[in-house]
């Protein structure tokens, strides 16, 4: 959203034309999914009237296919397939809750990837509460963390367990890691660490090493994983399947796109890549939007810079811990905690939404860089080729550039 806005300021509206495609008609702050699974209510932003006045396009439906060689998309939609052809391609498809890796996760396990599954689970978390029963969530890491400690605050009368290898906020500091395990033990979750889980039975968990651990709701919070439509499309990626950029946000096998947030693989300064999460993507989206109207607009692109700063983990909804980092991710000794650190994470968290109504300052609309006599003709047929893109046919085609969609099939 911030990168097509940011776009959508610095590129002349009659010379280009700013698409947003999504899934969902609304900006989901995922960051808030835990909140949302124990019945609090969040802000609503439907993505249309959001956009209001901004200039951008709005394509609601899911990528399912990405073409390169003929640069266009097939997106699918309650009304079928349909294509969308581009000139430069913005990938931001983030991430989601990884439910293959472990079997049994995908049909047993409740996850936080989106409001419909955020929302089963609170049916689930309700249903449970008139009898009590137990709850697991499995894995330490951050998500894991905030989502034990909200339903354990939320639902006094259930019994929740966290279950990881390592130890819950096990990279954070000493004082991080105390804190943070001394708050669950407060809110009374059983921690079971050290542990593998192998499988996700229909009632329990079944570990490496130790007896079964019974369960009524199994959340998961093993880890993320990316969409593999990057992959499939050739485009290199790394292990995990993000898509490899250089130093400014663009892809390095293809020109023509560009990656941020959770779907890129960003070299830090410090050898490895970005790590994933809001914290990091969130500052790829005006860097990369910049470069993108840059290259252009025939400006010069400027390297992306990225020093880690802190990790946010709200504990509840009465305390949080803010763990500050050296520039390369590692913690230092200075923690916040409490309510302050709570206070100062739902201010960061606020800050996100204000970048979609502000995403930038002193942005100005620029002109393609293109010789001027040929300008008109790109820019006829750029204006023509999207209108028709969103009809079934698209035949027009930019000058000396292939086609997209055409009747027939792809290369038509
Ligand atoms: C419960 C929870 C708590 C979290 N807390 C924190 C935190 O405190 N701090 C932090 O830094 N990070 C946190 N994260 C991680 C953070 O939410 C993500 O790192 C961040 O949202 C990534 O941003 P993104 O824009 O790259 O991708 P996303 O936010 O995942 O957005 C991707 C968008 O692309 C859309 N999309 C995906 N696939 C398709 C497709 N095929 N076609 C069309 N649209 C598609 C999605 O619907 C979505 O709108 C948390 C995550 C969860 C689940």
């Amino acid at each position: 959203m911030p990168a097509a806005q940011r776009l959508a300021r610095q590129l002349h509206p009659d010379e280009v034309d700013v698409v947003l495609v999504s899934r969902s008609d609304r900006f989901v702050e995922r960051p808030r999914l835990h909140q949302l699974a124990t019945g609090q209510e969040l802000q609503d932003i439907p993505l249309r009237r959001h956009l209001q006045g901004t200039g951008i396009g709005l394509e609601v439906g899911r990528v399912t296919h990405l073409d390169r060689a003929l640069r266009c998309l097939t997106l699918t939609g309650p009304d079928g397939d349909r294509r969308l052809g581009y000139d430069t391609l913005v990938y931001a498809l983030g991430s989601t809750t990884d439910t293959e890796s472990v079997p049994g996760v995908a049909c047993h396990a409740h996850h936080l990837d989106g409001p419909h599954s955020a929302e089963r689970l609170s049916a689930a978390l309700r249903d449970l509460t008139s009898g009590g029963g137990t709850v697991v969530v499995c894995g330490g890491g951050p998500t894991g963390v905030e989502t034990a400690a909200e339903i354990a605050e939320s639902f006094p009368a259930l019994e929740v367990g966290l279950v990881t290898a390592g130890s819950p906020g096990g990279r954070l500091s000493n004082r991080g890691h105390t804190y943070v395990t001394d708050t669950l033990e407060r809110h009374g979750v059983s921690i079971t660490e050290d542990v593998r889980i192998v499988e996700v039975a229909g009632d329990r968990l079944v570990l490496a090493d130790g007896p079964d651990i019974p369960f009524d709701v199994c959340v998961w919070a093993g880890g993320f994983t990316v969409p593999t439509l990057a992959r499939d499309s050739g485009l290199e990626v790394d292990r995990t399947g993000r898509i490899r950029t250089d130093r400014y946000l663009r892809a390095v096998s293809d020109p023509h796109v560009w990656a941020l947030g959770d779907a890129a693989a960003v070299p830090g300064p410090w050898g490895d890549d970005l790590a994933m999460g809001c914290r990091t993507g969130g500052f790829t989206a005006p860097a990369g939007a910049d470069n993108v109207a840059a290259a252009l607009t025939g400006e010069r692109l400027r390297e992306f810079r990225y020093r880690y700063f802190h990790e946010c983990i709200s504990l509840g909804r009465r305390r949080g811990l803010v763990q500050f980092l050296h520039a390369d991710g590692s913690p230092t000794d200075v923690v916040l905690t409490g309510r302050l650190a709570l206070r100062y994470k739902e201010a960061t968290l606020r800050s996100v939404v204000v970048l979609l109504h502000r995403p930038g300052p002193h942005l100005r609309h620029r002109r393609l860089a293109v010789a001027s006599g040929a300008r008109q003709a790109v820019v006829s047929a750029e204006r023509r080729r999207h209108r028709r893109d969103l009809e079934p046919v698209v035949a027009v085609r930019r000058l000396g550039e292939p086609r997209c969609g055409h009747r027939g099939g792809p290369g038509g």
